[in-house]
């Protein structure tokens, strides 16, 4: 079976599993989901399924707006907030939610994380902002997160008192924003016990930003 569905079954389930090899998530918190390319459609997490237990079969597929459409569970809480980016960010195909701990402690404070490092400017190409505070239960969250960063070059949103929102054009991109925005948190928060960071000129990060997005990783070899 190689429907477009079931490739974003397989690919959302085991993507899970760097949110955990990456220790990102506890418990049940966390959740991964992709578009469905052609359709609209997103294929995302069951609430309240173990880690260990996520499989192709079990994750759940919705429409546009969070209503299942394929699965035996409830989907994740955070359906909607997924939903919401993919109605308002049509070039997004990957959203990932986090509670990682040095990315929440930021988020705890409201505070953004400056972009004091190279691979921050790499990777976020600024500051990773903080959204607003919104209770789970309507489209606060999803609004929040569209709200900040439309038109911003991160890709990861420290929503107030909460957590990591990451966004990508699919879902491992999405969680590579996940991982990266938690490692640069850490980092910073390190740096920060004994001083202020330096921080890095705009011109700076903007050149290092367009070198990364452009220039950087393997390409299609010529033929
Ligand atoms: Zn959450």
């Amino acid at each position: 079976m190689n429907s477009p569905i079931d490739l974003m079954r397989r690919q959302v389930s085991e993507l899970h599993q760097e949110l955990v090899r990456y220790g990102l998530v506890v418990w049940t918190a966390g959740n991964v989901s992709a578009r469905v390319p052609g359709k609209d459609l997103l294929v995302i997490k069951p609430s309240g399924v173990p880690y260990d237990e996520l499989s192709p079969r079990n994750m759940i597929v919705c429409d546009l707006d969070g209503t299942v459409v394929e699965g035996d569970h409830s989907p994740s809480s955070d359906t909607a907030a997924h939903a919401y980016v993919y109605r308002h960010m049509p070039e997004v195909g990957g959203v990932v939610h986090t509670h990682s701990t040095y990315a929440s402690a930021w988020a705890a404070r409201g505070e953004a994380v400056p972009c004091v490092l190279t691979a921050m400017a790499d990777e976020f190409g600024a500051a990773i902002p903080v959204g607003p505070f919104a209770l789970i239960g309507d489209d606060s969250i999803g609004m929040g997160i569209v709200e900040t960063l439309q038109g911003h070059r991160s890709p990861a949103v420290l929503m107030k008192s909460h957590g990591v929102f990451t966004i990508g054009k699919d879902a491992k991109a999405a969680v590579k924003a996940a991982v990266m925005c938690e490692d640069v948190a850490r980092t910073v928060h390190i740096s920060r016990q004994l001083g202020e960071p330096l921080p890095i000129a705009q011109d700076d990060i903007d050149r290092l930003n367009h070198r990364y997005r452009t220039v950087y990783g393997q390409r299609p070899a010529a033929r």
